[in-house]
């Protein structure tokens, strides 16, 4: 993973002259605020444990396995948002942690834990280093240092239950490794995040992520049917059945709970079985409205597809839909349908049949169907946004993204405040739209916003962001969706919540750290 960007350096992109021009004439994009800084020029503060508390570290999981070079400690600052990108950029290391420590087992996650309550020692689990809300950026006032606890060792698939359709895997395992070793035995998760390529599977369960194919296989927390957790006060193993009436769902609390609460160190997850088809294609519809009317009445009456993703007016002229492609977009609104399942069967469930049924129904709502090529430049081009964001960083465009859900009545006065909330906090910006999680009572909407940097990037972002946070709030929608609440969503969370709800929060966190070691400042007010 690149340290100041996305993803596999050698797959960086040059950006097409169309998009350059239309930075340069349509959004004034002239330069970078400042150029990025070299690896060597990163400040970095030094490290603040001292010899001793190392060698603890190292008594638990090895000194191979306590790391302090500049490599690990930058690599592992922050996450993958545009303001850390922009930060490292800038050369600004001072989120570093001061160790990176690598548990090989439960046991010794347990016992670093204990250790590192009795000697205040802040501790920031860390999966794929992906959070975009500022997850891994844990508060050190107060603690004697920080470690990111890289759960990286802990990557085994450690059973298949074929017969109930549940695998047991390690918290570490990243998707495709996992979607690897499930195929061997004919299964999926289906689970394909745009932060596929990095993302791990503890921190899926730990942020309730939610994938591109969410509408065939739900999000990853309809998964999780059981996790085991170490925590400071001791283990919790959850989940010994399907469902329960015994009591609250305990697993809810600790799903989305982002390592504040404890340490996921195995989760049991239900699987698929790998389909034999997979056919993705387009549609067009007139306008963002209509084709938000046509994906309700999929996902209220069916049939759905597996994939069902609507771009706005202005996502489908741009083209993000298909990054490999971007700048050659079209008019109106373009729908990615994809449908995955048995070859041949009942059309109720296999992929050609349920394509005939949702067809139907998308020309019956206005739809005009685009074919199949659409859908394949989408799913060609699927894990590429992001390298398209280092592009625009590196020319002086800000691109970053905002995501919300509501109900399907609420919608519309959702889109209208999130727009222009950006348009009011950002000089001329380029905001663009998609809806690509659908439920039966409302959707989530996924904003990507370009714009020119101006003075400080960070700054200018954090002062939109926290217009539009507000008005996410206004219009009754949630201030996430599936990227969490970190550090960057905290205060609209907790208005969210009310003030009982931060109450539970804080009543469960002190009894399981009561030292308050574990992430501290991430998503507890
Ligand atoms: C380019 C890009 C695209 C993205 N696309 C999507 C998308 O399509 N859908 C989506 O849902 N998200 C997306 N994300 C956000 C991110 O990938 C998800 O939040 C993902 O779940 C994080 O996984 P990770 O392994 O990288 O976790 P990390 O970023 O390492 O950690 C996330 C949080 O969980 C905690 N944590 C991690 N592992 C554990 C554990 N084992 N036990 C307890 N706490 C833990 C961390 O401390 C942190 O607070 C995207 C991010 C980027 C940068």
């Amino acid at each position: 993973m690149l340290w100041s960007g996305w993803g596999d350096p050698a797959k960086a992109r040059e950006l097409p002259q169309q998009i350059r021009a239309l930075l340069h004439d349509l959004l004034g994009v002239r330069e970078p605020a400042a150029p990025a800084v070299s690896f060597e020029s990163v400040r970095l503060a030094p490290v603040a444990l001292p010899p001793a508390r190392l060698a603890a570290l190292a008594e638990v999981v090895g000194h191979e396995h306590v790391l302090t070079s500049r490599a690990a400690r930058i690599g592992h600052t922050r996450g993958k948002s545009t303001p850390d990108l922009l930060r490292m950029r800038a050369g600004d290391g001072s989120d570093a942690p001061d160790a990176v420590v690598l548990p090989g087992s439960h046991d010794e996650v347990a016992a670093l834990l204990r250790l590192c309550a009795a000697e205040r020692i802040a501790v920031v689990p860390f999966g794929g280093g992906t959070s975009v809300v500022g997850g891994l950026a844990a508060a050190r006032s107060g603690f004697a240092g920080v470690v990111a606890l890289d759960l990286a060792r802990l990557d085994r698939l450690v059973s298949v239950d074929a017969e109930s359709m549940v695998v047991t895997v390690e918290p570490g395992l990243r998707a495709p490794e996992a979607e690897r070793l499930l195929e061997r035995h004919g299964l999926t998760l289906g689970h394909f995040p745009q932060s596929f390529e990095y993302a791990t599977l503890g921190g899926f369960a730990a942020a309730r992520s939610s994938g591109q194919a969410s509408a065939g296989y739900g999000r990853f927390d309809d998964m999780v049917v059981g996790l085991t957790v170490a925590t400071p006060s001791g283990d919790l193993s959850l989940g010994r059945a399907p469902k329960s009436a015994a009591g609250p769902d305990l697993r809810q609390l600790l799903l989305g709970s982002e390592g504040v609460f404890g340490v996921i160190t195995a989760l049991r997850l239900r699987v698929r079985r790998v389909p034999e088809r997979r056919v993705y294609e387009g549609w067009r519809f007139g306008s963002f409205q209509e084709g938000a009317a046509a994906l309700r009445v999929l996902a209220q009456e069916g049939p759905l597809p597996t994939v069902l993703r609507l771009s706005d007016e202005t996502e489908t002229m741009i083209g993000l839909a298909r990054p490999d492609a971007i700048g050659g977009g079209d008019s109106g609104c373009l729908v990615i349908a994809g449908y995955e399942g048995p070859a041949a069967g009942p059309p109720e469930t296999s992929a050609e049949g349920r394509r005939a049924g949702a067809g139907a129904v998308l020309a019956r709502m206005g739809g005009v169907p685009l074919g199949t090529e659409p859908g394949q430049a989408w799913e060609h081009g699927r894990f590429a946004a992001p390298y398209l964001r280092d592009s625009l960083l590196a020319v002086g465009a800000t691109v970053e993204t905002v995501e919300t859900a509501g109900f399907w009545s609420a919608l519309p006065r959702l889109y209208d405040a999130v727009r222009l909330a950006l348009l009011g906090a950002l000089e001329s910006p380029l905001v663009m739209c998609h809806v690509s999680h659908v439920y039966e009572t409302g959707a989530s909407l996924y904003f990507t916003v370009v714009t020119a940097q101006k003075g400080d990037p960070v700054e200018q972002w954090e002062r939109a962001k926290e217009a539009v946070s507000a008005a996410i709030v206004a219009a009754g929608g949630t201030i996430s969706h599936h990227h969490g609440v970190g550090r960057d969503h905290r205060e609209a969370y907790a208005a969210e919540l009310g003030p009982v709800g931060v109450d539970i929060l804080r009543a469960v966190k002190s009894r399981l750290d009561p030292a308050g070691i574990l992430n501290p400042g991430i998503l507890i007010p």
